[in-house]
């Protein structure tokens, strides 16, 4: 198993690093650990190391591991289907992908039958890549708005984004710069259910630029838990459907 102790050290390590480099604090930097494809044992390493985030980008797993993890805040990061929030609505603490009014509708239902007001990001795609879910950095306040004026069980904290994959990570800067501006601009709205305090940029290979960007929250996976195994990690939901594991 990878070191996930000291994988955690020498992140937290990066973390400061990037922000003393722009005059900021490493306590303003929360760090999401993102366990899919992981065990719960080794997401209870990483909580027993300090964690207290995780971030995972399926429901599915999240169903599958989340009576086996010890208590933590949990954070649906990845893309999510208007049919599968009910399965989650009462275990995660934020949702960083809402991108339409389907799902924010959707989520404002789920949360408001259970006697919760949910935490969510709206995710924004800053390059306009097809490959990619969220909105447009044009849309962003429209859909931000829409969600204050229509779903009262949902406190919108922040926005959340994905930069394209480049060789040098500096090459995204301009996108990351260019969310962290929108996120200056709709953190002004005087809304009671309008609470900024998350941006959520950065992942391993290039946190320490969303940070200089102005990140708070970076969601970071494989420079903790190693690189992720898909085929492994497969076969072994494969033989668990068989009932052999
Ligand atoms: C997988 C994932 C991450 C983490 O990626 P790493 O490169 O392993 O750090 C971050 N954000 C989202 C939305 C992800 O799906």
């Amino acid at each position: 198993m990878e070191d996930i102790k000291k994988n955690l050290e020498k992140v937290h390590d990066s973390i400061r690093e990037a922000a003393e480099a722009c005059g900021r604090s490493e306590d303003e930097v929360l760090l999401v650990a993102v366990s899919k494809t992981r065990t719960p044992e080794e997401i209870n390493t990483a909580i027993d190391a300090g964690t207290t985030d995780i971030g995972e980008n399926k429901v599915q797993e999240i169903m599958d591991k989340y009576d086996a993890v010890k208590p933590v805040r949990w954070h649906m990061i990845g893309h999510l289907q208007t049919n599968k929030v009910k399965y989650i609505i009462d275990k995660v603490d934020m949702i960083h992908s809402v991108d339409s009014m389907k799902l924010a509708h959707e989520i404002d239902k789920r949360a408001g039958a259970h006697g919760k007001v949910m935490d969510i990001l709206v995710q924004i795609n800053p390059a306009q890549e097809e490959s990619k879910f969220g909105v447009s950095i044009e849309d962003a306040g429209d859909l931000v708005r829409e969600i204050l004026d229509s779903c009262e069980n949902i406190r919108v904290r922040g926005l959340m984004s994905v930069a394209p994959i480049a060789e040098n990570p500096m090459d995204v800067k301009p996108y990351f710069d260019g969310v962290k501006a929108k996120y200056d601009e709709l953190s002004k709205i005087d809304h009671p259910r309008l609470d900024f305090r998350y941006l959520s940029m950065g992942m391993s290979h290039d946190f320490p630029v969303a940070i200089a960007a102005g990140s708070n929250l970076v969601r970071v996976g494989s420079a903790i838990f190693g690189e992720r195994d898909y085929a492994k990690f497969r076969a072994e939901q494969e033989a668990k459907k068989n009932g052999n594991a």
